[in-house]
């Protein structure tokens, strides 16, 4: 029957929302539970200081003397906030965050108890983490994984209900010194990056030139339905999506969510949420209303490529544990509701140092601006060349249902610039743009040109991978996935790149060019082999669907299964290899995850497909029949028919589904996830339609599951 649902709006609406309570300045709480340099400063002696601030600030290792004393400062500072466990946080291959909580206690002879945390474990811990998917990295004879303390990530304090641990950020590593987490590459990732930006920049005359890292900042996405409705839909509790629903008759047609006044109930949770952030040191910068209803993002400031990735991870963590104290269920899912718009999140990049700046920002003279169209050029050629690559690090079963649905940048990879740097690189291939012969100063006065472009109306919606002013913005990775997968291949891409460059134009200033007509000849180059990927358009076309396959040679990718496999293409295996962020065996051991993490997605789907509509649905129309008797007899349109045939559909696919869920025996794993690429997603989508169009025949009365309207608009 229908008793849940029913209850689940009485409750809704006879609940008081949590009162609004005033919150603290931000310099109070400002990363308040965070062991960062200022609290470290404060703690501990001259000498020690100066070691541990030279180890976070450049990555040099950390002698056990400083780290005893380091952790020492760090227990301390911890158990005075109420911490008696800590736990190495780290980040597996799927995109979860994970961690196993260990006592400061230890008991002495007498049986009193005494707490401990030396050096050694602050640096190193040994979880049994054998049962985190390893692609077979671990066989059992090595199955240990160790974690070890990345201290230029900081430690902070992770409340919950009633206890707090201090939360140690951890690279996760197998006995043999294999990756097994998403930590290690990104900081090789970041390394490769600098080593060929430094041989371009040095190249370019630079003399003083610091350090190169990434940053990030993410736009996230996410709904919040009110958990009283997600407790009545087992498909949201145990997938994070519908897997069933009819259309609500208002949808987001209307627009009048998008930037419309946050609802209070909201608004509440926000703030709530917002003031942890800003303990843990995570600079929540925006907040806003998205297209669909019940549909939110937060955007924090950008920072540094490693700290936002873990930052991301923890700031996920927290928008769910929040919005379950304040009654909702918060989706991450990529498509919770078809039909409504879905969630992504747009991973904001660039690259740059304390010495030349942001390298994607144009800048002010025209040597910096030709610094900016060499990077932005290894940017082009590395979309051009590993478009399917980035396909690849944004394919979860998930994410399918958004990229290539007309809401979310297409599964094609290409780049937009903005009418007027599309121009200025045009220009320059063509040689309409060119280097005065007379020795004269070049004026491209870039940062004029795209200071006009950043008005939002210029902004290109459509494209999976967009020039934003000073940054590129990758607009098609998916809501709940970890940051650090698109980094890890944007960076690794661009090192590429900016290694062919460095040795493009050494060859150019050997043979005796001056830098300005150089670095023309490799952008020249670097257009003419790779300015295909370059699209200004709506990248929603049908027209550029043809165009893309047909003149620009880019590939469409539009599952998962057609994606995933890209990981073990030879040039994927070089780039990664070549570049030491991840060896053929490492990089092997990540496409067996996610293809395992695509199966158990679909097949949890699939079953749960087969039970929802067997349990619930079916009975539903079955109930409804019983009651029409013999008035059914007198009516023209009977209603018996429609549900009866809308009912046989149904379970006519549901046997079909059952049999192909059973299908065991594969040629390969890239056969295996075709099948339920096409096949089972295909049936499922079948039973749906069923019982859908049931949803609209049988009485709102005896309908046992919340629907879209309810679950959208009741809050
Ligand atoms: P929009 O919605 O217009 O794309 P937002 O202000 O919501 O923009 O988000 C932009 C994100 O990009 C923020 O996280 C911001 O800090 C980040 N960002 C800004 N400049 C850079 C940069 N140079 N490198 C990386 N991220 C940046
Ligand atoms: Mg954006």
């Amino acid at each position: 029957g229908n008793e849940s649902r029913l209850k689940a709006i009485y409750e809704i609406t006879n609940t008081a929302p949590i009162e609004a309570k005033m919150t603290e300045p931000l310099n109070k709480i400002w990363a308040s539970d965070v062991f960062g340099l200022r609290q470290m400063e404060e703690s501990l002696s001259k000498a020690a200081f100066k070691a541990i601030k030279k180890t976070v600030e450049t990555g040099a290792e950390l002698d056990s003397a400083t780290a005893d004393v380091v952790a020492a400062a760090m227990k301390d500072w911890a158990m005075s906030k109420g911490a008696k466990f800590f736990s190495h946080i780290f980040y597996p291959m799927t995109n979860a965050t994970a961690e196993k909580h260990d006592g400061f206690i230890v008991t002495n002879s007498d049986g009193a108890a005494i707490t401990e945390f030396t050096g050694s474990l602050l640096i190193k811990g040994e979880p049994d983490g054998s049962s985190f998917p390893n692609g077979s990295l671990r066989m059992t004879n090595a199955a240990r994984g160790y974690t070890a303390w990345d201290p230029t990530s900081p430690a902070y304090i992770m409340h919950t209900a009633n206890g707090a641990v201090l939360t140690i950020p951890s690279v996760f590593i197998s006995w043999t010194g294999e990756a097994l987490d998403k930590k290690i590459p990104l900081l090789r990732s970041n390394a490769a990056m600098n080593a060929a930006a430094q041989k371009v920049l040095s190249l370019m005359g630079e003399t003083d030139i610091a350090t190169l890292n990434s940053s990030c900042g993410a736009e996230q996405e996410y709904f919040l339905i009110d958990e009283n409705f997600a407790n009545a839909r087992p498909d949201l509790l145990l997938t994070g999506r519908t897997l069933f629903g009819a259309p609500s008759p208002k949808g987001q047609q209307f627009d009048d969510h998008y930037f419309g006044a946050i609802p209070e109930r909201v608004q509440v949770f926000m703030q709530d949420f917002e003031d942890k952030l800003y303990r843990l040191g995570i600079p929540a910068k925006t907040h806003h209303n998205e297209v669909a209803p019940g549909q939110f993002e937060i955007a924090p400031y950008f920072e540094s490529a490693n700290i936002a990735a873990d930052h991301q991870q923890l700031l996920m963590t927290v928008l769910k544990n929040t919005a379950k104290k304040h009654g909702f269920l918060c989706l991450l899912h990529e498509k919770p509701f078809a039909g409504v718009n879905g969630s992504g999140k747009h991973v904001n990049w660039s690259v740059g140092n304390s010495t030349q700046g942001n390298l994607l920002d144009p800048g002010n003279t025209p040597n910096e601006n030709l610094d900016f169209l060499l990077f932005c050029g290894a940017v082009i050629r590395g979309v051009h060349k590993f478009g399917p690559l980035l396909r690849a690090v944004i394919a979860t079963a998930s994410n399918d249902h958004r990229l290539g649905a007309n809401e979310a940048p297409p599964a094609i990879l290409s780049v937009y610039l903005g009418d007027q740097l599309e121009k200025v690189f045009n220009d320059i291939k063509t040689g309409a743009l060119h280097v005065p012969s007379d020795g004269g100063t070049m004026d491209l006065g870039l940062s004029q040109i795209l200071k006009f472009k950043r008005d939002p109306g210029d902004r290109n919606r459509t494209s999976p991978f967009a020039f934003t002013g000073n940054r590129f913005e990758f607009r098609a990775v998916g809501s709940q996935q970890s940051v650090s997968g698109p980094l890890i291949a944007m960076n690794t891409m661009l090192a590429d790149s900016l290694e062919w460059i460095a040795a493009k134009l050494k060859a150019e200033l050997d043979g005796g060019a001056e830098t300005p007509a150089a670095v023309f000849a490799v952008i020249k180059e670097i257009m003419e082999s790779h300015g295909n990927v370059v699209f200004g358009g709506d990248g929603y076309s049908a027209e550029w669907h043809k165009m893309a396959a047909e003149e620009r040679g880019l590939k469409n990718l539009p599952t998962s299964a057609e994606a995933l496999p890209v990981l073990k293409s030879p040039e994927v295996v070089e780039l990664f290899s070549s570049t030491g962020v991840l060896s053929p065996v490492e990089l092997a051991s990540r496409f067996e995850v996610y293809a395992e993490q695509y199966v158990l997605a679909i097949e949890v789907e699939a079953k749960l497909v087969v039970e929802m509509a067997t349990t619930m649905i079916y009975p539903a129309a079955v109930s409804y029949l019983s009651t029409l008797g013999s008035v059914n007899a007198k009516l023209i349109n009977s209603p018996a028919d429609a549900v009866t045939n809308a009912a046989n559909a149904m379970m006519a696919s549901v046997d079909k589904l059952t049999t192909a869920i059973e299908k065991e025996e594969f040629n390969s794993t890239e056969a295996h996830l075709s099948f339920l690429a096409g096949d089972v997603c295909g049936l499922m989508l079948e039973v749906r339609a069923a019982a859908d169009a049931l949803e609209g025949l049988v009485p709102d009365s005896v309908w046992p599951l919340p629907k879209y309207r309810e679950m959208l608009f009741i809050k």
